[in-house]
């Protein structure tokens, strides 16, 4: 057996090695077309390695090898799968500081807060998904008791898989670790903003899994996304990323008549009711919020809903945490925030921070302090704002930013609170904190969003179904039922006995 891949924790030189390549049918391979694009650091605005650019004939090379693959592998004892896909997450853990680093380079989150974490994530989301292959069970069903009437689920074939940038490693694990468990092969396509450390996860784990079953394209939506999902030998779509781009995703798929899986955006509320333990829901915000991710969250909750008999006090104590965290150079393991993902959303945050300033009634309160460092002049660092007293139907308190920006209301009433936190076109998230239980178990009946919580704002964990209702998406994500209801047909069999 040859010698398996040794972790890398220098990420330039990581990102040099990657340079150029999709990774197809076992080995890295450089665009038919030849073409690249470049990939940035947004710290410092250098560029780190080219990507390959992706399109049609690119993913037809793709698609054609995860088709060949995918017979053999859906033949094999389900247990077994389930041990591969385990050894992918056990290797990936080895390789957890190379992974973080890398994310931490071509993304701006920050090492220690963010991408570290994310990738060990990565790997636990592998573990998880290869234990899970016993699972794969149909029923029995008492339709006759002359005939034996069963389900049994079965691979859909070749899953597609979209993804975005803000955090590439852990949503690439939602969708090829449940997908290949339950017997599929899968092409992705990483985000045209973060597409190096998804090829290396892709390089490691076809150390372990046979070639062809998984492959990994870099490129632009329309160019490289829009063909995966209109190619007829493409089963299944699994995406995440904006509203605008998951209607045109399902639009395609409904012309093909395929399954889709859409994790879109999010304005998730937070309600804190008077009674609140103020520092715990303080500290809540700050992780719903996901400052240390630069907000960039479908998650984030950024509509933060606080009884008016606290609103103040909350609002103080936010600030003062914010301030005491650091925004720097995102490999530095001092820095608590990095940068915004690219140019595009630099503008796109600061257009909607200019909208809240110029909100009638509206204040500001920006947070912690712009780095110093000389290195990092070009780096794409917002300080997080804080809105106070803005109009619940200013723009920045209604559309989803993807920004550090947080906008704290006051409320008078619990039923008034409800309603505002339902007044919105999403439902990913939500939470409510309260020490009273009456109030707490009615809010979770009451709040229309797909994960909610009380006096804690968990992120995205293994065994939890996740996803949303109303413009959030479809389908759920991180469970059993996600791989049994996402990644298999269920086929009902009937054996006439007579
Ligand atoms: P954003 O650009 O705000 O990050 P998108 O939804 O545009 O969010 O991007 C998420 C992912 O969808 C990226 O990998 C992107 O390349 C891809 N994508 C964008 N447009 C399309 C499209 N028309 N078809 C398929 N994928 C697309
Ligand atoms: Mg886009």
């Amino acid at each position: 057996m040859s010698e398996r891949l040794q972790p890398n924790t220098n990420p330039a030189d990581l990102a040099s090695t990657l340079s150029g390549f999709h990774f197809i049918g076992g080995s890295l391979t450089p665009a038919r077309s030849g073409r690249t694009f470049d990939v940035i650091n947004p710290a410092t605005a250098d560029v780190v390695a080219k990507a390959a650019y992706g399109d049609a004939d690119d993913v037809d090379v793709a698609v054609a090898a995860a088709a060949k693959a995918q017979p053999a592998w859906a033949k094999m004892v389900a247990r077994q799968r389930g041990k591969l896909v385990a050894e992918c997450g056990r290797l990936l853990s080895d390789h957890v500081e190379e992974l973080g680093r890398l994310v931490a380079l071509e993304t701006g989150k920050a090492l220690r807060t963010e991408s570290r974490v994310e990738a060990s994530v990565l790997a636990d989301m592998f573990v998880y998904y290869g234990g899970l292959a016993s699972e794969l069970k149909g029923e029995t069903v008492p339709f006759n008791p002359d005939m034996l009437t069963m389900t049994v689920r079965e691979p859909i074939g070749v899953v597609g898989a979209i993804i975005p940038w803000n955090v590439p490693l852990l949503l690439m694990a939602l969708k090829i670790a449940p997908a290949l468990v339950a017997g599929n092969a899968v092409v992705i396509k990483s985000a045209e903003e973060a597409p190096l450390t998804a090829l290396r996860v892709i390089q490691l784990i076809n150390q372990v899994l046979p070639p062809g079953l998984v492959n990994i394209l870099s490129g632009f939506g329309p160019e490289c996304g829009a063909p995966l999902v209109a190619h007829p030998k493409v089963g299944k779509v699994t995406f995440t990323g904006s509203v605008e781009t998951g209607r045109i995703v399902y639009k395609t798929a409904a012309e093909k008549l395929i399954p889709v899986t859409l994790e879109l955006g999010g304005k998730s509320p937070m309600i804190v009711m008077g009674d609140a333990d103020i520092d715990r829901a303080v500290g809540g915000a700050i992780i719903g919020m996901r400052f240390t991710r630069q907000g960039q969250s479908c998650t984030a909750s950024s509509r933060i809903y606080v009884h008016e008999s606290i609103h103040d006090e909350f609002v103080a104590r936010l600030k003062a945490k914010v301030d005491a965290m650091k925004m720097g150079d995102p490999l530095d393991e001092s820095t608590d925030i990095g940068t915004i993902i690219s140019p595009d959303q630099y503008e796109k945050v600061r257009s909607y921070i200019r909208m809240g300033l110029e909100s009638p009634g509206a204040k500001a309160h920006a947070c912690s302090a712009m780095p110093t460092d000389a290195r990092l002049t070009k780096g794409l660092f917002v300080q997080p704002v804080i809105f106070t007293d803005i109009s619940p139907d200013a723009r920045p308190a209604r559309e989803e930013i993807f920004g550090p920006v947080a906008c704290v209301f006051r409320f008078k009433d619990y039923e008034e609170a409800i309603a505002r936190a339902n007044d919105s076109e999403y439902g990913l998230a939500a939470t409510i904190w309260t020490r009273d239980l009456r109030t707490a178990l009615d809010a979770t009946r009451r709040l229309e969003a797909g994960f909610v919580q009380v006096n804690q704002n968990l992120v995205v964990q293994p065994m939890l179904s996740y996803g949303g209702m109303k413009s959030s998406g479809l389908g759920r994500e991180a469970s059993l039922e996600a791989m049994l209801e996402h990644f298999t047909h269920k086929k009902t069999v009937i054996i006439n006995m007579t």
